[in-house]
């Protein structure tokens, strides 16, 4: 049996290009006692697979030059070699890489249910970025009714997500993201109150006029100018949840800091980054609870899937300039 796999071959300076990735296929090894095989069925791209590539410190380590490129993923066990906790067709999430196949102990794997909800959503509103939204709109944002928050990113996976529950906890939410197209979506479809075109209007002015008296909340998933903006209108004791920095990721040089950062002495306001793996051992309250949502209506599910490995560049650059919808993810072609 044949794997293909998508090795780590050049540390980009920028956008990934051509020579970043090598896709190979390899023969499969016979598994050893306690193994399991998984065919992969979805692969979760996420903007983070882009600073695990840089040789730097951060909250995991780097991915290896010559190594299989880093990803979640959910597949279906289709062999098993001696004793393991899971069985033959059981379906598992955890970090299978991008690659057809995987090999696994069993270790930082968890079982998810087809029945209960598509696949893919593992990988979405009931998988990383869903935790991302839950817990950092919840605990470190610690929203309640009458809040004014603002979201950054918000037609994507964990924006669109962050704006949803905040809206079923009696916020006022207004959404920054790319284009009318997506503009529209989250006012429309999510049920945001407003939103504002970071890509056709002053994001300043905007702001001022959507959110008058201010805000108490801004969730930043992308940091730069856009950070910077919403500084300006922190009300008293507002929470800034550093999330994510995508307009930082690609840089060639340095990351671009805020320079209204004073707002924060004047309003008594706090600036906190989050890592989602820290709230690991409260996953299953949050997928709960936001399976719970979905089944009453309240919260939507916008995925965008693509198909196959071999396409997994330009799949991947999508992330970057803003050519998808919701939540990236590479369907795997077997
Ligand atoms: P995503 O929003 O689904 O995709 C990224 C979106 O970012 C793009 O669709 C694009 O939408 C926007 N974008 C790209 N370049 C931009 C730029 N230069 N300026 C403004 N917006 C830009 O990704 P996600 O999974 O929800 O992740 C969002 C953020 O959360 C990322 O920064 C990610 O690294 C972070 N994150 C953090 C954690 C954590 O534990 N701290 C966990 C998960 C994710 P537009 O078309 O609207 O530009």
């Amino acid at each position: 049996m044949i794997n293909r796999k998508l090795l780590l071959k050049k540390r980009p300076i920028g956008l990934p290009d051509e020579d970043t990735w090598e896709l190979i296929d390899e023969k499969l090894p016979d598994l050893v006692e306690g193994e399991i095989l998984i065919e992969q069925q979805y692969i979760s791209l996420d903007p983070a697979m882009r600073g695990w590539m840089n040789d730097s410190r951060s909250y995991i380590k780097p991915i290896e030059i010559g190594d299989v490129m880093r990803a979640g993923s959910v597949g279906k066990v289709i062999k098993k070699s001696g004793k393991n906790k899971f069985n033959l067709g059981e379906y598992v999430t955890g970090w299978g890489g991008v690659q057809t196949h995987c090999i696994s102990n069993g270790e930082n794997l968890y079982r998810v249910d087809p029945t209960k909800s598509n696949l893919s959503t593992y990988l979405g509103v009931l998988g990383m970025p869903g935790m991302t939204a839950y817990f950092g709109i919840l605990e470190e944002a610690k929203v309640k009714a009458g809040d004014v928050v603002l979201v950054s990113g918000a037609a994507g996976a964990v924006g669109s997500l962050v704006g949803q529950i905040a809206k079923i906890k009696g916020c006022k939410v207004v959404g920054i993201a790319g284009g009318e197209k997506k503009c529209k979506f989250i006012k429309d479809d999510l049920g945001f109150d407003d939103s504002i075109d970071y890509k056709n209007g002053n994001v300043i002015k905007e702001i001022k006029n959507k959110c008058p008296n201010g805000i108490d909340v801004y969730f930043d998933n992308v940091g730069g100018e856009i950070l910077d903006a919403a500084l300006i209108f922190l009300r008293r004791n507002a929470r800034v949840i550093l999330c994510g920095a995508i307009s930082q990721y690609n840089n060639r040089d340095s990351i671009k800091g805020p320079k209204n950062y004073l707002s924060l002495l004047v309003n008594r306001a706090s600036i906190k980054g989050m890592v989602v793996f820290d709230y690991a051992p409260k996953y299953e309250k949050a997928i709960d609870e936001i399976s719970g949502w979905i089944e009453d209506g309240k919260i939507l599910i916008n995925e965008d899937i693509y198909e196959g490995i071999d396409n997994f560049r330009s799949i991947f650059l999508k992330l970057f300039n803003g050519n998808k919808m919701g939540k990236l993810i590479l369907k795997v072609k077997t």
